[in-house]
């Protein structure tokens, strides 16, 4: 019989995680909250669902838990307001939607959705993307509904002492907080799709875009090669392409994934930045790197099992 060749993994944000910033109860609720998201994923790709249809019902999931740094529980920016960017790619054909500093919608992921689907431009920013989430009957929300209470103290703290950070990072900002999410999904065709969402980083200045829904540095899918998904300094990870690297040393060079992940994420060290990508390859391969103490994750394995994981080790 051969292998089957569904694969799914997601994230939850890479960062300066360590195990005295959560304690049991929540770590075995972040636990909880990964496992029961990928587990979805993997019922509805056993199911048939496509890649595509997977990475963005996953990630809607996760801009709900309001723990996340995406949808609700995003980050607030120097004005405290969320501000949200977000990407998603499809394999099959490299058709892909993009949404950034977008405001007053819950699930941006469904907005990039909507982007793609109408295909006319890849990225809309700002009051553009608002005015098209509507057009396309996606419900209006007041912001305030985006912000929990945490991250309300959170940004408080960063904008009394001018930092802009990781929205997780327990280096300089305590927090049990989770970061960015992200997903990865191979389907039972074997096309590739990739997803991610991010309220940015916490006090981040009013306009400023990331990585994440910028096609090539945060998110990138081709059924020839990979498809990625990255969490870590935006910056940094715009200034290295991180996910077209990942798949240009694999089609170009004609590296594994591994390789290819690694030498993308070294990119990034050498740049002075850190974080992390989830990807799988066109022949199953998954990898899970990063190069921080932590990184929110689950995945599912040859088996067919679920696994989640949050520290390095
Ligand atoms: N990469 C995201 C950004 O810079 C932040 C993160 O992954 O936590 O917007």
């Amino acid at each position: 019989m051969s292998a089957s060749p569904i694969r799914f993994a997601l994230h939850g944000g890479a960062g300066v995680i360590d195990r005295t910033s959560l304690d049991a109860e929540r770590e075995a609720d972040c636990h909880w909250q990964l496992r029961n998201i990928a587990e979805q994923a993997h019922q509805a790709l056993l199911a048939g669902t496509s890649a595509l249809d997977v990475v963005q019902r996953a990630v809607e999931a996760l801009e709900d838990c309001p723990w996340f740094n995406a949808g609700h529980g995003s980050v607030l920016n120097a004005d405290g307001v969320p501000e949200l960017d977000a990407a998603l790619m499809d394999g099959r054909d490299r058709r892909c939607g993009a949404v950034a500093a977008l405001r007053g919608q819950r699930h941006p992921i469904r907005v990039a959705r909507a982007v793609l689907d109408d295909g006319q431009h890849v990225l809309l920013a700002g009051d553009g993307a608002a005015r098209f989430a509507i057009e396309q009957g996606l419900t209006a929300i007041d912001d305030a509904t985006l912000i929990t209470a945490e991250r309300h103290a959170q940004w408080q703290r960063a904008s009394a002492s001018g930092r802009v950070s990781l929205d997780h990072d327990v280096a300089i900002e305590s927090s049990d907080r989770c970061g960015t999410v992200g997903a990865v999904a191979r389907d039972l065709h074997g096309h590739l799709a990739a997803a991610t969402s991010t309220g940015g980083m916490t006090n981040k200045r009013p306009g400023r875009v990331g990585d994440t829904p910028l096609i090539g540095s945060g998110t990138w899918a081709d059924d020839r090669t990979v498809c990625v998904s990255t969490t870590g300094t935006g910056e940094h990870f715009i200034r290295a392409q991180v996910a077209f690297l990942v798949h240009a040393r694999m089609c170009f060079d004609g590296c594994t994934l591994a390789t290819a992940a690694t030498a993308a994420l070294d990119e990034v060290a050498q740049l002075g930045g850190c974080g992390g990508l989830i990807a799988i390859a066109h022949d199953g391969q998954l990898v899970l790197p990063f190069n921080t103490p932590g990184m929110y994750r689950a995945w599912i394995d040859a088996d067919g099992r679920v696994d989640t994981a949050i520290y390095a080790c």
